[in-house]
């Protein structure tokens, strides 16, 4: 066998590795639904598209965490999203987890996620694991393309200034 043979064959088993990886990941999303006993906190944090978020946005146990900073008073939200801001992200952490008390799905964004929504992500998830508080969360998600995606999508958005936002409609 030749080296080259060889190093096909350890591409292609990590390329299949990886991808099979992705595929649990989107087959997990449907059945994230409450009062589900026996599953695992959360340890890792995945990404989830407009449209996966589109389909799970409207259940009980899915909470949307707008990490934006000022934007979020001038520009619309995702409705139904609550507002925790990413410069005092972490000393807010505890009161974040009293604000999604119930929900064990977090989709956290931003304004692209590409910082932002993905650090304060992770932020949590390290609170989590640090402190083995058991705050029911199994799944931690970050929008692809954040909110401006999600807007530039034609998702529906609301101009609301609660927090968090009770519009459910949309
Ligand atoms: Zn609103």
């Amino acid at each position: 066998m030749s080296v080259g043979r060889d190093l096909y064959i350890s591409w292609l088993s990590r390329f299949l590795i990886g991808s099979s990886r992705l595929s649990t990941t989107a087959a997990l999303l449907p059945s994230a639904h409450p009062g589900e006993k026996g599953e695992m906190a959360a340890r890792s944090v995945s990404y989830i598209t407009s449209s996966e978020l589109l389909s799970i946005k409207r259940r009980p146990n899915v909470a949307i965490v707008d990490v934006r900073d000022d934007e979020r008073s001038y520009d619309a939200h995702i409705a139904g999203s609550l507002h925790c801001a990413s410069d005092t992200f972490y000393e807010k952490i505890p009161k974040l987890i009293q604000d999604v008390k119930g929900k064990d799905t977090l989709v956290f964004h931003c304004a692209l996620s590409q910082v932002r929504g993905p650090s304060c992500a992770r932020k949590l998830l390290n609170y989590l694991v640090e402190t083995k508080e058991d705050a029911g969360i199994k799944n931690i998600f970050v929008l692809e393309r954040g909110f401006n995606g999600w807007e530039a999508s034609g998702r529906p958005v609301c101009h609301c200034t609660d927090n968090p936002c009770k519009n459910d409609k949309a």
